[in-house]
């Protein structure tokens, strides 16, 4: 396999994975990062067994189930009736089954240190702009124009907002998002160590506490907090006393009320918007597409960090092919297909039954899709799809999900 020149532009999950996953193959991996530090953005998130089996593929996943909070349940209760509308348990697939909660910050520190110990090259204070192609070679531009040098690949990594594929991309920016905090995780009370818990109101309110870990270094254990709000009415919670909002929160979930006491200023919430959309072909002449690039969707399902590390490993697996460098692209799109349609329309689907000013869709959820999922086959096709393993994740390639010990 001729080594190849790959410049990949972004250095969030998908853009590191790839980095290291390229390198290590032994092509020459150039990143490129708008920050002068990277770093990561955001609260928390569940490495699902997808994720953890490329993890563990590269090394990581040991450390990463250290640092992170073993999630083997994720459980929902509808207020004011307190009933159970969700539960899905990682064990109706095989006792050993389970995802991983992780800070942000720790799964990043992760990645970037195995990229800088590898040597690879990150190139930071770049605001990637544009692509074009001269011959057989992409030269990625800043947003002064500048050339940043000639490559046989480019790798568009730069997230939901990429301007690399916008011109392709049909976005459609979801109604709802949600406020993210970290909070030192609550000694007290009756959550769950091991557990998503999360309380809703119809599908207009829901709040969340997920246990995500530590950073490592003897830094204590943090859970994440959020709060479903729609886009429209930001400006007015900004303008709301945060007791006044803490009142709603404890309206819904009182036993948070110690838990949220932490919070005491608006700037420690990050207001975070989702877009849904699919690229129908992540790909062109000389450029791909990977991670939130290509598609980009509501965290509802959690799945978005493992799609973007299963996106890096499937152009790994296809750029060992001996094929034209258009048809091992080719080849990376047919590696992801069903898995990204797949979890690209249960989200949409999924997503307005917990987010929405809809009336009908919770009262679905809560009379007729929750006591289905109690069923026997119902719990295994719910903890398939959190699990992200209801198709193959890579297609024909090979892959393994990490399973832990139980
Ligand atoms: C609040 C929230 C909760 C989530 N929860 C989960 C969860 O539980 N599980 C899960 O799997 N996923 C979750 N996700 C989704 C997940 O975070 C994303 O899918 C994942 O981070 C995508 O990684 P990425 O590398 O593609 O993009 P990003 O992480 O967005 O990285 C893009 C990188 O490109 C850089 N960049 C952007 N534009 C430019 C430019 N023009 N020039 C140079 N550099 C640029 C950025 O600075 C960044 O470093 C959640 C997302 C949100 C917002």
């Amino acid at each position: 396999m001729k080594a190849l020149d790959i410049a990949i532009c972004g250095c969030g999950t998908a853009g590191l994975a790839a980095a290291l996953l390229l390198h290590r193959q032994g092509h020459r991996v150039r990143i490129f990062e708008r920050f002068e530090t990277p770093r990561p953005l955001g609260s928390g998130l569940i490495l699902q067994p997808t994720g953890l089996g490329v993890l563990s593929e590269l090394g990581l996943g040991d450390a990463a189930i250290a640092l992170g909070a073993r999630i083997d349940r994720l459980f929902g209760r509808v207020m004011p009736s307190n009933r159970v509308v969700l539960d899905v348990r990682y064990s109706a697939l095989g006792r050993d089954w389970h995802g991983v909660a992780l800070q942000r910050p720790a799964l990043f520190a992760l990645l970037h240190q195995a990229v800088t110990s590898a040597g690879i090259d990150i190139v930071p204070r770049v605001e990637i702009a544009t692509v074009e192609r001269a011959g057989e070679q992409s030269v990625p531009r800043g947003l002064d124009g500048t050339r940043l040098g000639s490559f046989d690949l480019v790798v568009d990594a730069l997230g939901a907002r990429s301007p690399l594929a916008a011109a392709r991309i049909k976005r459609k920016v979801l109604p709802y998002g949600a406020l993210w905090a970290n909070i030192p995780w609550p000694q007290a009370g009756s959550f769950s160590a091991n557990a998503l818990e999360q309380r809703y109101f119809r599908a207009s309110r829901m709040a969340g506490l997920l246990p995500i870990g530590s950073r490592g270094g003897g830094e204590p254990r943090m859970a994440a907090f959020f709060w479903s709000l729609r886009r429209d009415q930001f400006p007015a919670w900004r303008a709301r006393s945060i007791a006044d909002w803490k009142r709603d929160v404890e309206r819904l979930w009182p036993e948070t009320a110690a838990a949220t006491a932490s919070i005491i200023d608006h700037d420690q919430l990050v207001f975070a918007q989702y877009d849904h959309f699919t690229l129908r072909t992540p790909y062109t002449d000389g450029l791909v597409h990977i991670g939130d690039a290509g598609r980009s969707t509501s965290p509802q399902l959690g799945q978005g960090a493992n799609m973007a590390l299963l996106d890096a490993l499937a152009l790994a697996r296809a750029l060992q092919r001996e094929d034209p460098l258009l048809e091992r692209l080719a080849h990376y799109r047919r590696l992801r297909f069903w898995h990204v349609r797949l979890f690209q329309a249960a989200s949409a689907m999924f997503t307005p039954f917990y987010q929405s000013d809809s009336r009908l869709l919770p009262f679905v959820r809560d009379w007729l899709a929750a006591p289905l999922s109690r069923l026997p086959i119902g719990d295994m096709v719910l903890a398939r799809l959190v699990a992200g393993m209801t198709v193959a994740p890579l297609g024909s390639a090979r892959f393994e999900a990490y399973r832990g010990r139980a």
